[in-house]
């Protein structure tokens, strides 16, 4: 990802330096994040690591998902239509 230069996002944050190996759904796609640049990141390999872990570790949180959670996932679609409440 050139627009990080290619530093571990998640080691950024932390005050360190360390180069990418890997591009990092920020929102995981299986909890409704996009493919778009706004939601992918580098990260190097021992965050992606620990990153997925913690969503494995969400997922197995939500073996019984609410059902908000699915709308979530579609509100990009509903923007469109979303004037009407007003
Ligand atoms: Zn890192």
């Amino acid at each position: 990802m050139a627009r990080d230069k290619y530093i571990c996002q998640a080691c950024l944050a932390a005050g360190r330096y360390t180069a990418a190996d890997e591009v990092d759904h920020i929102v995981p796609r299986a909890e409704g994040g996009t493919d778009s640049e706004n939601n992918l990141q580098a990260i190097c390999r021992p965050c992606h690591d620990v990153k997925t872990r913690a969503e494995i570790a969400r997922g197995a949180n939500r073996s019984h998902p609410r059902r908000g959670e699915k709308l979530n996932a579609d509100a990009g679609a509903q923007t469109l239509g979303g004037g009407s409440k007003v």
